[in-house]
């Protein structure tokens, strides 16, 4: 599973014009609403520890500031390019749009590799990156957030390289360490929000959670937190994987001892053999067609596509990754009845909570993890509740009464602030 197996953009903008043509509106703004406000490309040459120059390219797409500032993560990737940013940057404009938080979307990253960096050059790159487009960036005008390859410790030093020209400006990057301003609750709210979303689900499709089964592609930040909220709630998590394939146990696995083997003990997740956790080995191709009550992809995108959405036997799909389901996998997937709960919904925990964390750097206090948690909580179920009253009116899957619902949103808004200048 790569993420070159189907363009995002494509697939986001699929969903989008389909949503935009139930909206009576003039075709220019429908234009408006599906191109970027701004994209930036800036080169950034870095001198390795070896002494060698490579040149690395770093992307920022701005696509809707209409509700709030331009809100979305930096990842750092490979194969990040402009197109990948800009449909990932338009998701977070309908993700932001649902959970009703007054920001916008963006996306951005460098396309490198980051497993392959020290520490040091990691930081040199950050923070050249940072000076290369600080002018573009900020607590009023875009919000950076970690993504795939990303974390704290990037926050931290974009963090630093901002203050170096604009003095302390803590709410002008989120998913900080908590030391420097970072929100409780932020490492969790992700796969918090999904097991929410996911008992939700079960509940709308008459499954009990209570013993449901589920699988889970990806047993990340996102991926583990699920998996053990999840079993929290009774239900079954029978297969999880990472990079290095998966491990399946019928009976529900233990998924504590599996996050400290991984996660604290640094094994991968198929290392984790019998004699450790009780389960078989099964490959990342068997879990996501595993016969389960629930799916989670929570890796990365285009997981369920084309070639193997015909072998998919869950009754429910949980899109914590983004864009995991691709456009024909989905209609696929629709014609079958299965129930996928996309992504501007479903993972919408993370942006929630880096909401409230600029929202608490710009009061100068720090919540408890039970306040920033029961916001995150009332947030995600106003989301779903708007999502599944507009299934029902227009008779519709989740996926489109979400698009429906953000669209409106920030098409309402624009129509309010006008067009002149
Ligand atoms: P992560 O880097 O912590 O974990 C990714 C996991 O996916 C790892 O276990 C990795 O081994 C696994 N993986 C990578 N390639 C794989 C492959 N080819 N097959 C199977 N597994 C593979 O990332 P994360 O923060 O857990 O994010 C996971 C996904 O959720 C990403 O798509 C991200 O954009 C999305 N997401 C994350 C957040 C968040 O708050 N972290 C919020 C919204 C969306």
């Amino acid at each position: 599973m790569t993420e070159t197996t189907h363009n995002p953009r494509e697939c986001a903008q699929s969903f989008l014009e389909e949503a935009l043509d139930k909206h009576d509106i003039e075709q220019e703004i429908k234009h408006l609403l599906k191109t970027p406000h701004r994209t930036v490309e800036v080169e950034l040459p870095l001198r390795r520890d070896n002494g060698q120059l490579t040149v690395y390219v770093g992307f920022r797409v701005q696509h809707d500031d209409s509700r709030g500032p331009f809100k979305g993560g930096l990842r750092y990737h490979p194969e990040l390019d402009a197109a990948h940013s800009q449909g990932l940057a338009s998701l977070m404009t309908w993700k932001t749009s649902l959970a009703n938080i007054p920001m916008g979307g963006a996306k951005g990253g460098i396309n490198c590799n980051p497993h392959e960096l020290s520490a040091g050059e990691l930081e040199r790159l950050t923070k050249q990156f940072v000076t290369r487009i600080a002018a573009l960036i900020g607590p009023v005008q875009d919000i950076p957030a970690p993504d795939v390859g990303t974390g704290g410790r990037e926050m931290a030093w974009i963090y630093d390289a901002y203050t170096a020209i604009y003095g302390h400006h803590p709410d002008m990057v989120t998913g900080k360490p908590l030391g420097i301003g970072g929100s409780k609750g932020r490492v969790e709210a992700t796969g918090y929000g999904l097991s929410l979303i996911t008992n939700w689900a079960c509940r709308n499709q008459e499954i009990d959670i209570d013993g449901a089964t589920i699988a889970i592609q990806g047993f990340g930040n996102v991926g583990s937190y699920v998996a053990q909220f999840l079993s929290d709630k009774g239900a079954k998590v029978v297969a999880v994987s990472d990079v290095g394939g998966g491990v399946y146990n019928k009976n529900g696995l233990d998924i504590r001892s599996l996050v400290q083997k991984t996660h604290v003990d640094g094994q991968q997740v198929q290392s984790v053999t019998e004699s450790q956790v009780s389960a078989e080995a099964i490959s990342n191709d068997e879990l996501l067609t595993a016969d389960v009550d629930v799916l989670i992809p929570a890796a990365l995108g285009a997981a369920i596509n084309a070639s193997n959405v015909k072998d998919v036997r869950a009754r429910i799909v949980i899109e914590a990754a983004n864009l995991p389901v691709t456009c024909d996998a989905d209609t696929a997937l629709s014609q079958r009845g299965v129930f996928v709960v996309p992504d501007i919904l479903a993972n919408s925990g993370g942006v929630i909570v880096s909401y409230l964390e600029w929202v608490q750097n710009r009061q100068g206090l720090q919540w408890s993890q039970e306040d920033v948690l029961s916001y995150l909580t009332d947030q995600l179920d106003a989301a779903w509740s708007a999502t599944v009253q507009r299934m029902s009116e227009e008779n519709t899957s989740c996926r489109r009464a979400a698009y429906l619902i953000a669209t409106q949103r920030v098409i309402e808004t624009k129509m309010l602030r006008g067009f002149q200048f």
